[in-house]
């Protein structure tokens, strides 16, 4: 049984593709830069990687390309397309509708309904999901929606304190995302320290950050709540604002207000305060004395505390606290920085094991009674299990 996983950005498209008998991932590769006249497409199969540069115009011509790529003999990954079982999407958000769904006119208008909140994800994903249910109409699609794993969240930690109507008659709530890398992560966390009751603080830092409580397996809060623009200060989007500073600024520039939004999902986050998009650039201009990339670095890690903290009250202590994402994964700076002076918590950071550790590896000293890892997230896995239990009519 073949699935692919498909994850979609604005200006990329990336896959894997898994042999769901075994959970072995036969292939993975995708396009970056779609809409530039130099695309970056890459595909590994079989111990080969292959890159090329070409131009894909939109993501319907990137598709295309993998699907292409993938049934080419010389790969021996697909016979054809319609040898997939199903192609699952690591979708986002949709008013309404959670959990793992069949793609369907109902799931696409929900998410249509919901382009606004989520305007960095859902017009691609609804493009891509139109475009497939056209040209392989016989392929069953599956959304596994980010917000799936927060929906044990207790209310407490998913309302805002706004007019109960704007809940019950508009949904307004903290959804969570990330659903996948922190289902991926807790389940990994658990069967390592063998603890299915573990209390993990799941710390997701990449272009999108997150952080997740989790206890028993269980998504208890998470810092992103009704949009994916909201919590962590993201790579260009804003984070956790004050909607009344919203006034102030239209009156002072003239913008609109879809301006001012546009400013906060794409101008805002990390690029707003130090100029660069990329925590590497930051880092580096931080070093070389750019006081805008000290403070971001500055924010970035405070903001990472003041959830740390939070969720360390709500679960009473952790027994793992868990890096991953590409900034979690590979930035020994920050997370040094993130576990400075926490000892009164139990939290102790190894530095030679966290400046050495690479992929999945403990960082605590022998005295932290908590427990430090870094841990590669496997989302498309999470998504790819997601869309075979619907297909068996499983949960
Ligand atoms: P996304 O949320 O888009 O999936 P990723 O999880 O791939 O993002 O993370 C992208 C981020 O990871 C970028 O900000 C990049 O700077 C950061 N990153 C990647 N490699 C490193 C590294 N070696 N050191 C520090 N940051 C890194």
């Amino acid at each position: 049984m073949k699935i692919l996983v498909a994850n979609l950005g604005s200006t990329s498209f990336k896959y894997r593709l898994f042999d769901m008998t075994t959970e072995t991932m036969l292939a993975r590769g995708g396009v970056e830069r779609i809409g530039s006249p130099s695309s970056r497409c890459f595909v590994e199969a079989g111990g080969q990687c292959e890159e090329a540069t070409i131009e894909a115009r939109d993501h319907a011509v990137a598709v295309r390309l993998c699907l292409q790529q993938l049934s080419d003999p010389k790969r021996g990954c697909l016979s054809d397309p319609s040898e997939l079982a199903a192609i699952g999407f690591k979708a986002v958000h949709a008013q309404g509708v959670s959990g793992a769904q069949r793609v369907d006119e109902r799931v696409l208008s929900a998410m249509e309904a919901y382009a606004d909140v989520a305007p960095a994800h859902n017009p691609p994903y609804i493009r891509v999901m139109r475009l497939l249910a056209k040209e392989l109409s016989q392929i069953p699609l599956v959304a596994a929606f980010e917000t799936g794993f927060h929906q044990t969240i207790p209310d407490a930690e998913r309302y805002y304190a706004v007019p109960r109507e704007w809940v019950e008659k508009h949904g307004i709530l903290k959804y969570g995302f990330h659903g996948a890398s922190h289902r991926f992560i807790a389940e990994r966390t658990a069967r390592l320290l063998n603890k299915p009751e573990a209390k993990i603080i799941s710390c997701h830092l990449g272009g999108s950050s997150s952080l997740c409580a989790v206890a028993s397996g269980t998504s208890r809060a998470c810092s992103l709540g009704m949009s994916p623009q909201s919590g962590l200060p993201h790579n260009n989007r804003v984070g956790d604002f004050d909607v009344f500073a919203l006034p102030a600024l239209m009156r002072a520039t003239g913008k609109t207000v879809e301006q001012v939004l546009d400013d906060l999902a794409n101008r805002s986050g990390m690029l707003g305060l130090s100029g660069y998009n990329d925590i590497r650039d930051i880092q580096k201009a931080a070093a070389s004395g750019e006081e805008n990339a000290r403070l971001a670095l500055d924010v970035f890690v405070a903001s990472i505390r003041h959830y740390l903290g939070a969720y360390l009250l709500l679960l009473n202590g952790a027994d793992a606290i868990v890096f991953t994402g590409g900034i979690g994964e590979n930035s020994t700076h920050i997370r040094e920085a993130i576990c400075a002076d926490l000892d009164w918590f139990g939290i102790d950071l190894d530095r030679r094991k966290n400046n050495e550790a690479k992929g999945e590896a403990a960082i605590h000293s022998a005295n932290s009674r908590v427990q430090l890892w870094i841990m590669p997230t496997n989302e498309e896995i999470i998504v790819a299990r997601q869309a075979k239990d619907l297909l068996s009519g499983g949960r």
